[in-house]
């Protein structure tokens, strides 16, 4: 998903603001980084990817595979 940000290369720095970066791979090299749920099937709540041996914990909400057959 691709939230409005206009131009390529690193986000600025944004003062007050912590700015720490976390860099997920463009797997496929198809400018998508791929996040997949790891959670057991029909699960309650966020989906959520856990990786760099837990110190990287992403979640969110929505399926984007469900998009996929809508199009
Ligand atoms: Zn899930």
């Amino acid at each position: 998903m691709w939230t409005g940000r206009k131009k390529f290369g690193p986000p600025e720095d944004v003062e007050e603001q912590c700015n720490a970066h976390c860099y997920i791979a463009d797997d496929y090299g198809d400018n998508v980084a791929t996040i997949r749920c790891e959670l057991p099937p029909h699960h309650k709540g966020m989906h959520r990817e856990i990786s760099r041996e837990g110190k990287l914990i992403i979640e969110w909400e929505e399926d984007e595979r469900e998009y996929d057959s809508a199009v």
